[in-house]
């Protein structure tokens, strides 16, 4: 709760560097950039490039006389005049300023504000906007990652990994789940436990949902035009199904996609269900009357009662690793998993086990009626173009 500013900057002219001088004049304007923001920094302040042409900085312990300070000596140490491959040139930015925490609750809106400030060009004095991180153990951390993520969504930094689903009668391919990744351009190839938390705490998990939803449809057309009537697994946060008009949005995507809603699944983890809060359960309701399939993720490891269960069509019930696991030696874990079958029979819902890698456990999960399974003994999540195809006995 120290007071303090995040700053994005966007150099304006290095799209024209890059076409008229070509991309090392680009790199080269980019590292002295670099260098020259981070000469006017303090101990304790943070540079970070975004990608493409914008960075941001952190700047802790400032107030917004201190960051319009530190702005304007920026801008007039940036301004200084380069010579790139003979050409002589002056470096201007823009800058979008956001302190925290004494105006707004919402990192997601700060972002958007420091944003909408940096491109009304106020240079050097910008609008300021706000931040408050509570319960946030490492506040920079997250706010880099925030700023990062709404960026790499722009520039399409995210991809889909999909895991086959199997059939355990027919040993053949039935469906996909689309799990996310997001190809860092610093940091390699990242899994959603590095940057989902930070979505899910800001309004970020929206878009980053819409554009799953909208890549898996894509992914999954061109399967179809290749003869593989797969469907696809998406999974969707609680904050979605909170959102007013989630269902009309995803019925408008399939219809858009030409998709009958029947072939898409979206995975709701049972603790989500279970908070069953009146909005989320009626998006369930609409959703399941729309004609998409509701499965519930991890289950066995939240706490739906079974009244939250009646009246809500249920199409799949995904039993958790944590049982599969062991499922051949434990009793307990056997009950678990026989009672959990029985359940989503009796209800009417299919049941698949996820975390299957051994083909014992598949065997004795074959036995006990469980219909479909994932897991690495099948495939790990691969890119589209991996996913296998072959059948499985
Ligand atoms: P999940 O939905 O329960 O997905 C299954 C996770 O288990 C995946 O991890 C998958 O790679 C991993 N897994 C699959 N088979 C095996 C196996 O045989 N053994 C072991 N040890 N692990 C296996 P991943 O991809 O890291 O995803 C983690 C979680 O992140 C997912 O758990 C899901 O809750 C969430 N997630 C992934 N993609 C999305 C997304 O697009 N949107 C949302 N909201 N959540 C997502
Ligand atoms: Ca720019
Ligand atoms: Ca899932
Ligand atoms: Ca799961």
């Amino acid at each position: 709760d120290e007071p303090g500013a995040i700053v994005l900057i966007d150099l304006d002219r290095f799209k024209e560097v890059n076409d008229t001088l070509g991309h090392h004049a680009g790199d080269e304007l980019l590292v002295v950039v670099a260098d020259r923001l981070r000469t006017g920094l303090r101990p304790g302040d943070t540079l970070a490039r975004l990608g493409g042409d914008e960075f941001a900085l952190i700047l802790p312990h400032s107030d917004i006389v201190t960051v319009r300070a530190l702005l304007d000596e920026l801008s007039a140490t940036l301004a200084t005049e380069l010579v790139l491959d003979g050409v002589p040139l002056s470096i201007e930015a823009s800058f979008g300023a956001a302190l925290y925490p004494e105006h707004g609750r919402e990192i997601d809106e700060l972002l958007r504000r420091a944003d909408a400030a940096m491109y009304h060009g106020k240079r050097g004095s910008s609008d300021v906007v706000v931040y408050a991180g509570e319960d946030m153990s490492h506040p920079t951390k997250w706010l880099m990652v925030q700023a990062e993520l709404r960026h790499a969504l722009a520039r399409d930094e995210l991809v889909l990994h999909y895991q086959p689903k199997v059939d355990l009668r027919s040993g053949e391919v039935v469906g996909v789940e689309a799990l996310v990744r997001w190809q860092h351009p610093h940091r390699g190839l990242l899994p959603p436990s590095e940057f989902l938390p930070a979505a899910e705490q800001s309004g970020l998990i929206e878009p980053l949902t819409a554009w799953v939803l909208r890549r898996a449809l894509a992914d999954q057309a061109a399967w179809t035009a290749t003869g593989r009537s797969w469907g696809v697994s998406v999974n969707v946060s609680a904050r979605n199904l909170e959102k007013p008009g989630f269902a009309d949005y995803v019925s408008g995507l399939l219809a858009a996609h030409g998709t009958a809603p029947h072939r898409l699944l979206l995975e709701v983890t049972e603790t989500a269900l279970a908070a069953d809060t009146r909005r989320a359960t009626q998006t369930v309701i609409d959703l399941t009357a729309v004609g998409v399939g509701i499965s519930v993720d991890d289950f066995g490891t939240g706490y739906t009662s079974m009244s939250q269960l009646r009246g809500l069509l249920i199409a799949e019930i995904k039993i958790d690793r944590t049982f599969v696991r062991d499922v051949t030696e434990a009793p307990q874990s056997q009950a678990i998993v026989r009672s959990i079958i029985a359940l989503a029979h009796g209800l009417g819902s299919r049941v698949t086990a996820e975390g299957i890698e051994s083909a014992d456990v598949a065997e004795w999960l074959r036995r006990a009626g469980c219909d479909e399974a994932q897991g690495y003994l099948y495939s790990r999540p691969v890119p589209w173009a991996e996913v296998p195809t072959y059948e499985i006995t």
